[in-house]
């Protein structure tokens, strides 16, 4: 039985994907920073599907605790074959000058600090094992960037360069490395997004609508998985057509 830690696996796409992979046979480490009861009642619901699923606070962002949770996934589920890194935050749409650096701070630090802390801890014990994936979860801002939205579009364009570079650095060990960059999903990220934003949002993409957390788990679920075999390196969008 193969296992996976997913970040930020509490809500939205992360929980989703947390889905997914345990109906697909996967054990599942369920990370969570705040959302306590939220991933518990998740890992109960994955353990009735017949796998184990172990709910683990970690805030990614503090390296120490990021190490800890990689460590303790690895024990409770004997070793890991994939690392979902989809842990992340949004700050309020915003000019950057009216940016202060405590937020710009905050943002890096578990967007793209919290993937660093986490894969340093997670390739080790990849590599050992000669084999496993890695999905980092991007966003379309991070291949156009978007206005008002500087710090996320940096830190998750930063996320694709880093899905690039191990790509080539862990090929050798028979390691894959892709990205997820989605558009507009239904989750509360986008919770502060009005009727009319929405609308507008649905009229700016070719498919007409704004996606599901299962339509982007599908993606980061085959990306994890054997089907994928062949793919490293990549950048899959799952945005209805927005970015083109
Ligand atoms: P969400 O519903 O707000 O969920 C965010 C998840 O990240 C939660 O499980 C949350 O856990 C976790 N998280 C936040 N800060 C954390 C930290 N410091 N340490 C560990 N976990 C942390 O957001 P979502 O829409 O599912 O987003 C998931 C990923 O997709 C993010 O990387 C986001 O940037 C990306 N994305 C989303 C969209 C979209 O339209 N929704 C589009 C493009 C990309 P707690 O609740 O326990 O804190």
């Amino acid at each position: 039985m193969s296992s996976v830690l997913i970040t930020g696996a509490s809500r939205g796409i992360g929980a989703a994907t947390a889905r997914l992979f345990a109906r697909e046979g996967w054990n599942v480490a369920v990370n969570y920073s705040r959302s306590r009861s939220e991933a518990e009642e998740l890992a109960r619901e994955l353990s009735g599907l017949g796998v184990r699923a172990v709910p683990i606070q970690a805030d990614v962002s503090d390296p120490e605790r990021a190490e800890g949770l990689v460590r303790e996934a690895e024990e409770a589920l004997g070793g890991l074959d994939a690392v979902v890194c989809g842990a992340g935050i949004a700050l309020p749409q915003q000019l950057l000058t009216n940016t202060t650096a405590e937020q710009w701070r905050r943002l890096m630090s578990v967007d793209l600090d919290g993937m660093f802390y986490t894969l340093k801890a997670a390739i080790p014990g990849l590599v050992r094992r000669k084999r496993g994936s890695i999905v980092t979860v991007s966003s379309m801002w991070g291949l156009t960037g978007g206005s008002c939205e500087a710090p996320y579009s940096a830190a998750k364009a930063g996320a694709i360069g880093l899905t690039k570079a191990l790509a080539k650095e862990l090929g050798p060990s028979n390691i894959r490395v892709n990205c997820v960059a989605p558009g507009v999903i239904d989750t509360d990220m986008n919770g502060h997004l009005t009727a009319e934003d929405l609308v507008a949002l649905e009229e700016e993409t070719p498919l007409g609508r704004i996606g599901t957390p299962e339509e982007a788990a599908q993606a980061i679920c085959f990306l994890a998985s054997d089907r994928a075999s062949f793919i490293t390196g990549q950048v899959l969008q799952v945005d209805g057509g927005m970015v083109i």
